[in-house]
């Protein structure tokens, strides 16, 4: 069991598994920068966080749920949480993560991890096992279900066995530039991928340069 020191929160998961240096900068360094898929990504979130709460008799939506599990170590929201409820007892017996999307379905397992996480600090907190998730693809406008299986929380649960060790040695891994990856990086001018492998010289020299080109160009 982990404690309330000791949580890795659920985005953290994304950032990893996109760049380990990235998640490192973020978490680790304090550092963030916003670029248009960020910004857009955080006002969708934040617009159906403050969606209302719905309740009808056997059936309730949260928006903006904060969920955790000491099991493994992981604490964040979830963007909606459909709850099914016994007509007898009106405790709940179904749970239903449902995480929104910005963009299309994508073809790595990234968002599915971050779902799997949510299925696991909510298994935790109903004490009910999820099978199944969806996905809400706002550019799609369409539902698409997860299968919140055996593959997918061990992949979840090694993330973060990944995330720890991270943390636990305090290093920011050494940039590597992947033109796709980093271009699309909010922390491409904080990173500096390009001028990782090159030396302090040389990195100078191009600021230098550059430097010139720009004054020359505004004379
Ligand atoms: S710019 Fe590239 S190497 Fe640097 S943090 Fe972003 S993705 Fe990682």
């Amino acid at each position: 069991m982990f404690d309330d020191d000791d949580m890795i929160m659920i985005s953290a998961l994304q950032h990893a598994m996109f760049c380990e240096r990235q998640y490192a900068l973020i978490h680790l360094e304090q550092i963030w920068a916003e670029n248009r898929f960020t910004a857009e990504g955080e006002a969708l979130h934040e617009r159906v966080h403050r969606e209302r709460h719905e309740s009808r008799r056997l059936f309730r939506e949260e928006y903006g749920m904060s969920a955790r599990s000491l099991k493994f170590g992981l604490t964040g929201k979830c963007d909606l949480v459909e709850i099914w409820l016994d007509p007898n007892t009106k405790k709940p017996i179904r749970v239903n993560p449902v995480e929104f999307k910005r963009g299309r379905k994508k073809a790595n397992d990234v968002d599915r991890v971050q779902l799997c996480a949510q299925a696991l600090c909510l298994e935790e907190t109903f004490s009910l096992p999820i099978e199944k998730g969806e996905f809400y693809y706002l550019q799609e406008r369409r539902r698409v279900s997860a299968d919140i299986d055996d593959d997918l929380r061990a992949k979840t649960v090694a993330i973060t066995a990944q995330i720890r060790a991270i943390n636990a040695c305090e290093k920011t891994p050494i940039a590597s530039y992947d033109k796709k990856r980093c271009d699309a990086c909010s922390l491409i001018d904080y990173c500096m991928p390009k001028y990782a492998t090159k030396s302090v010289r040389r990195y100078m020299q191009n600021q230098i340069k550059a430097g010139l080109t720009s004054l020359c160009e505004s004379c």
